[in-house]
């Protein structure tokens, strides 16, 4: 295989004969010689005898003092200029003149003077005489300033363009792409083990590195090679780790690229740049190109509102879709692609013969969750008895990058508490703080707001509890976190569809803490407005998306696409007023069930109130021991619980009967009962 790789250092040691530094010294020695020979004059250094018997004869006509430099030109009139002991060419055009050092600007007056007085005298014309101060080099920085300064311009500018590249850079290579190379000598280090979980995705790029390395396997059956994978899913998944492990382990050239590098302020340069990309990458194959964030190049063309704006970035997709399918497919080029935003993508780019094969990195389930844990704890010292499952369970819906910074940040809370290894609490915290922002406990709350900010957090609390979809509770606190005053820490199911039931319940639930207020308070205060953002929300999408609403049944006004409709609404202005209605009733129902559900549980509300203002921090166990059962537990029990089994059968989590759930603790070292039969985690919590 490396044979194929073409000796770089021998093709970058070819340097242009003519390079730029060249170039700019030509034009500076062109531009100092035009100043000395503009206009043709020619100047001869004479010594002062010479000169006074050239006045006094009457062959000047002008006298300049130079009184800085301390020397006068004098100019000659025809006659002085066809003199050849003045002039070493006189059959030149242009000024004759000559040149001499002056004892000083005042006697050289006082000499000229006299010399008219002879002049006159001899019935010949007077000299005229003229003073300037200036030197040689300011004239000379006069005429060359502006010039120079342009010059210093240019070359710094090109040279920001190229990225500081050197005598490689500047503004001519612009249309060079800027694709880093990763090969034999300068590898990736990350490997397939450095990814964890991501099963299905890995098999797929691992399939592709198989292609490159045996493609005789796949083509002596007649089947072609893929020209492309498009990784696709939310953002911090590992899609970027999955390319790098693929450059690691393919044992082939792997240039990678960002799509935002095919910008550049010219016009024409990203599909230069696509050209160069793709030019290199043949010259390397078989090779691998990865295209990070492709949406920055390979958006939908021609919808786009932004009038014109998108024309270079459409230039540059064409060149990407021409490029794509511009070579064979047994070449050995395979293009690999990341996105967030496939759905934004070109549908052109996606087809098969481009992109043919979209790999889908979701959101790590429980499992995966556990192996990205165990990689990323690979290097911290962490306490013997920590639970690896625990912890998996108590992050549901982070990404990998998400779990990544947890144990960072759980180890940077134990250094500062000069631990000598990361315990379960500092994981804890480091959980509390990504998913809340940094605790404030210096915040400065009055009573009055300490008991308003306890009523509301025991509504979500209560209302959470009560309800069939309500999520399982994993902590309450009013302690402030980030831009919130207090939060309820849930663990939702992973659930793939949502019943309406399900979405009525959350918008009951996030409607809780106002309605608490409302119920207890007497009156409601501004900290519900992100629940309430948050549940007109799910009642907008409701009745515009889901098609639940009874007025507008099985209607979706929603555009995935983003390009259907641009400005336009399409619907009417009536349909729009029965939206705000339907919208404005389901928020009301769930408000006034809400209120209900309070009113009906009061005591309890207020006992979870009273322990959250005297405790701070409540856990499931307080919530379980004032309201007793959950009654619509056993739904997402009996779930649960068969997944456990699954898991244990595969080997994966050890029994239900071994497992230790005793181990949720908060980062004031409490020790308390997890939800042990939910996949609890730490969703983002309902934020006041
Ligand atoms: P984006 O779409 O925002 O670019 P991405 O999907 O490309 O995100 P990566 O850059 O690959 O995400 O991941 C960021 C970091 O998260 C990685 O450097 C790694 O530390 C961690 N990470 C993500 N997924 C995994 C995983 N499956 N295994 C191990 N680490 C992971």
């Amino acid at each position: 295989m490396s044979a194929l790789i073409p000796n770089n250092k021998k093709r970058g040691n070819k340097k242009p004969l003519l390079n730029m530094y060249w170039m700019y010294g030509i034009i500076i020695l062109s531009l100092i010689g035009l100043y000395y020979f503009q206009d043709g004059s020619q100047t001869k250094e004479v010594d002062w005898t010479e000169f006074e018997k050239a006045a006094t004869e009457g062959y000047v006509e002008k006298i300049v003092v130079l009184s800085q430099n301390g020397i006068a030109e004098g100019y000659l009139t025809p006659e002085g200029a066809k003199a050849e002991k003045f002039v070493d060419n006189p059959t030149s055009d242009g000024d004759k003149k000559i040149e001499c050092t002056i004892p000083s600007a005042e006697k050289m007056q006082d000499k000229i003077d006299a010399w008219n007085a002879a002049l006159v005298a001899a019935g010949k014309p007077e000299i005229k005489v003229n003073y300037e101060k200036g030197s040689d080099l300011m004239k000379f920085f006069w005429f060359f300033g502006p010039i120079l300064v342009f010059i210093f311009f240019m070359v710094y500018m090109s040279k920001r363009m190229a990225g500081g590249g050197g005598a490689q850079g500047g503004i001519f290579n612009v249309a060079k792409s800027k694709a880093k190379v990763f090969d034999k000598n300068n590898g990736s280090t990350v490997t397939f083990k450095d990814v964890a979980g991501l099963a299905e995705a890995k098999v797929e790029v691992e399939e592709i590195v198989e292609f490159l390395k045996n493609p005789q396997r796949y083509t002596e059956l007649g089947a072609k090679i893929p020209k492309g994978a498009l990784l696709v899913g939310p953002p911090g998944t590992g899609k970027t780790l999955l390319a790098k492990a693929v450059a690691g382990e393919a044992d082939v050239p792997f240039l990678s690229m960002s799509g935002s590098d095919f910008v550049e302020m010219f016009v024409g340069v990203g599909a230069a740049r696509v050209r160069d990309l793709f030019k290199q990458a043949k010259e390397k194959a078989p090779c691998i190109v990865f295209i990070d964030e492709i949406d920055a190049v390979g958006r939908a063309r021609g919808k786009n509102p932004n009038m014109g704006s998108n024309d270079e970035r459409e230039n540059t997709l064409n060149q990407m879709l021409t490029e794509m399918d511009g070579f064979g497919s047994n070449n050995g080029v395979i293009i690999l692609a990341a996105t967030n935003r496939a759905d934004m993508l070109d549908k052109a780019l996606l087809r098969p013969g481009r992109f043919d094969r979209q790999i889908y990195v979701d959101l790590p389930e429980l499992t995966d969750r556990m192996e990205i844990f165990n990689v990323h704890l690979r290097n911290i010292k962490v306490a013997a008895d920590l639970d690896v499952e625990q912890l998996a369970r108590q992050t549901q819906g982070f990404s990998g990058a998400e779990i990544a910074n947890v144990c960072n940040e759980a180890a940077l809370i134990a250094a500062r508490n000069n631990k000598q290894e990361v315990e379960w609490n500092d994981f804890m915290a480091a959980i509390d703080r990504i998913v809340g922002g940094l605790e404030k406990r210096s915040r400065i709350i009055t009573d009055d707001e300490k008991f308003s900010i306890a009523t509301h957090e025991a509504g979500h609390a209560t209302i959470g509890w009560l309800i069939e979809y309500g999520d399982p509770l994993v902590k309450v606190t009013i302690v402030p976190r980030g831009r919130a005053l207090g939060a309820a820490w849930y663990a939702p199911e992973e659930r793939q569809i949502m019943p309406t039931q399900a979405l009525l319940d959350k918008m009951c639930g996030l409607l809780g803490g106002r309605a608490a207020e409302e119920v207890f308070l007497g009156q409601v205060g501004t900290g519900a407005s992100n629940d309430l953002e948050r549940c007109t929300k799910i009642a907008r999408a409701m009745v515009m998306m889901y098609g639940m609403s009874p007025q507008l049944p099985n209607l979706n006004y929603n555009d995935s696409t983003g390009q259907e409709y641009g400005f336009t609404k399409p619907f009417s202005e009536g349909t729009a007023s029965v939206i705000d209605q339907e919208v404005m009733r389901i928020v009301n129902e769930q408000y006034e069930r809400a209120k209900a559900i309070l009113r009906e549980h009061a005591a309890q509300h207020n006992k979870l109130r009273d322990m959250l203002v005297e405790r701070e921090v409540i856990f499931h166990d307080d919530v379980q021991g004032v309201l007793g059962e959950r009654p619509w537990k056993s739904r997402t029990d009996e779930i649960m619980e068969i997944n456990r089994k699954e898991e244990a059968k595969k080997g994966l989590l050890p029994p239900p009967d071994q497992k230790d759930d005793s181990k949720i603790g908060d980062d004031k070292g409490e020790e308390t009962g997890s939800d042990e039969d939910d996949d609890a985690g730490t969703p983002p919590p309902f934020n006041k």
